[in-house]
């Protein structure tokens, strides 16, 4: 659920509170599907939403809590800066006494989602409600100030021009030079299904190409030699095309994953989650040597002794389960109307495109 749902017209998983296919999850109901994942694994708990319209501080912070004392292992990395600055507006508090409650509750560092790409005038027909580049980039400095690693990301591959991302790029730039606070940078492949601007622009499908998506890989790396990793996600490009971004200038591939909605929800046709053994074959066949990772790129394994799960070893034996785990909170439903009830038409589609 997120109220701007009828303006981030990029976005296939936002709903209106009454919608089809809203939901709020209980913390009973995170905990549960926390623990479902207790016998891979995890390393981490990568927690993000919509904006919802009543959901308060106290609730994600009890939330954090409660995945603290239930695994104490596994490191918490939460809520976007646009979460982050829509609660520091609903509790009336700054940006930095949130994430000072944030840390305290067990975050201990923030995805780099809700970046989308900088350009006001992108931004205007993607994202017009949202908060500014500016305002982005101020949540994660205030981040950093307070020791608060982040991640960095840029959307690519709707309307913005190659000029809108070379200026996105510098200005992760320009903070990482300020704070050092940035740990990997993750470009992010728009996906056009069930979404109000793939529906504008005649769309379906995947809107980027595989060339495109290893171009930003490549660019990525070489302007932001200042951030010290760059994450392909292969929920986005497929696991090929991360497993070839090795060579792009990538030195980090998405985890196991498990549970992801919002690009399932876009069109993505990859499955939800890859087994370990997947992952550790994918980059074994790119040549390269795998290394297991937490949040904070502290190694946590090697694999030099690596044996590939025994799907017949014995329930309780400590392991790898070799399957994802199923269940009606692990599907996805798409939502019926890419536009929302009432909405405008987009703005400023034509200057975007005279632009090019
Ligand atoms: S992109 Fe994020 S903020 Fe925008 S509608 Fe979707 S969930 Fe809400």
């Amino acid at each position: 659920m997120c109220v701007l749902r009828n303006t981030c017209v990029f976005c296939s998983f936002a709903r209106m509170p009454r919608e089809a296919g809203a939901y709020t999850r209980t913390l009973d109901e995170v905990f549960a599907e926390a623990e479902a994942a207790r016998d891979n694994p995890t390393r981490e708990f990568h927690i993000v939403g919509g904006l919802h319209p009543k959901l308060r501080l106290s609730y994600y912070l009890d939330m954090f809590r409660g995945l603290t004392a239930r695994h104490p292992g596994v490191h918490i990395k939460a809520l976007t800066a646009v979460e982050v600055a829509h609660l520091a507006r609903l509790e009336r508090m700054s940006v930095r006494d949130v994430l000072v409650a944030m840390r305290q509750a067990g975050v201990t560092s923030l995805p780099g989602g809700g970046a989308e790409v900088f350009s006001p005038a992108a931004r205007a027909t993607i994202a017009d409600k949202k908060l500014s580049g500016e305002e982005w980039l101020g949540v994660h400095r205030e981040a950093h100030r307070l020791g608060i690693p982040s991640n960095c990301t840029m959307l690519y591959g709707h309307v913005e021009t190659l000029a809108d991302r070379v200026d996105h790029l510098l200005a992760l730039r320009a903070l990482q030079d300020e704070t050092g606070g940035f740990l990997t940078y993750i470009p992010l492949a728009y996906h056009p299904d069930h979404n109000e601007l793939g529906e504008a622009l005649g769309r379906t499908g995947t809107a980027t190409t595989g060339f495109d998506d290893l171009k930003n890989i490549a660019v990525g790396r070489l302007v932001l030699d200042n951030v010290p990793h760059v994450k392909t996600h292969w929920p986005m490009v497929t696991p090929f095309i991360s497993q070839v971004a090795l060579t792009f200038g990538c030195d980090d591939l998405e985890g196991t994953v498990v549970f992801e909605r919002v690009y399932h929800e876009a069109g993505a046709g990859t499955p939800m989650w890859l087994s370990y053994d997947q992952i550790v074959s994918l980059i074994r066949g790119a040549g390269k040597e795998p290394v297991e990772r937490d949040s904070l790129y502290r190694t946590v394994r090697t694999f030099e002794d690596w044996v590939p799960t025994d799907p017949g070893r014995e329930p309780g034996v400590p392991g790898v389960r070799p399957e994802g785990p199923e269940g009606p909170t692990f599907e996805i439903s798409h939502r019926p109307r890419a536009r929302a009830r009432g909405q405008r038409t987009l703005p400023v589609l034509e200057g975007i495109e005279s632009a090019e």
